[in-house]
């Protein structure tokens, strides 16, 4: 019996990290999980030890000049990305505070690539040769200090995975969701339709889908201009 050829997916991301073990949980559950078993999205977490140079796995070193803090060597890092670049056309990407801000448009951007290699940095970071050698692109999930690059690897695998086609059922609920054409978005209710006298916008109920559309609309444009006046600021001077 001759088998289908199977699929390559749409995605493949391979995370090299020292705490492999902190992606079991997130990346079995919900969405990731799913797209991963439809085959949309490849998931390989690669535990950096097992390109250490010497017997005791070493992967970070006291930093020159001293001061604080172990800093992650470059050969390791080195030798995982020789091993996974083999397959051409991967954009590798540091974690890193000091790196360009994370958002829904460079999550775009990302999930159009075939291959990611996301590398995360522990302890003081990595060796600044990684940086200016072998990274195409550093990425931050905000302005905090985390312990390490795996939650913010975490952060970026998931919001990638949810754009690939095919992982959201209702393409309509990535359409509507915030940072979409520059707004946040409109509130959501669900049953029941009163709670200790909380009660749902008589709209919601009318099922008149066109007064629907208009009062959400303009509850995202009311709520974007409230919280978030960046975002209102470049809706009104796009050219
Ligand atoms: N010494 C570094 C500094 O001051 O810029 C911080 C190192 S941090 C404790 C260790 C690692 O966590 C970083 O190398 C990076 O991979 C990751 N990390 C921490 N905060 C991050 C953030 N906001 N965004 C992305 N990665 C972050």
């Amino acid at each position: 019996m001759s088998r289908a050829p199977r699929k390559e997916p749409a995605l493949t991301i391979e995370i090299l990290t020292l705490f492999p073990e902190m992606f079991a949980g997130p990346f079995r559950e919900s969405m990731i999980r799913l797209a991963k078993e439809k085959g949309l999205v490849k998931i390989k977490v690669h535990n950096l030890r097992r390109w250490a140079r010497d017997k005791h796995r070493s992967c970070d070193d006291k930093p020159y000049g001293g001061g604080a803090g172990m800093v992650m060597m470059v050969e390791p890092i080195h030798d995982a990305l020789e091993h996974l670049k083999a397959k051409p056309g991967a954009e590798v990407v540091l974690l890193s505070p000091q790196g360009e801000r994370f958002s829904q448009d460079l999550a775009w951007e990302l999930a159009r690539r075939k291959r990611l290699i996301l590398i995360c940095g522990h302890y003081e970071g990595v060796d600044e040769r990684v940086r200016e050698h072998y990274v195409d692109r550093e990425i931050s999930v905000g302005d905090f200090v985390l312990t390490g690059g795996e939650l913010p690897a975490m952060c970026v695998a998931d919001s990638l995975v949810r754009l690939v086609p095919g992982v959201v059922g209702n393409q309509d609920s990535i359409r509507h969701e915030s940072f979409q054409e520059g707004l946040l978005e409109y509130p959501h209710y669900t049953r029941p339709r009163e709670f200790r006298g909380m009660t749902v916008p008589d709209v919601l109920l009318s099922g008149d889908h066109k007064k629907v559309e208009e009062w959400r609309k303009k509850q995202a444009l009311a709520r974007t201009r409230e919280r978030r006046p960046d975002l209102w600021h470049k809706l009104n001077h796009k050219s």
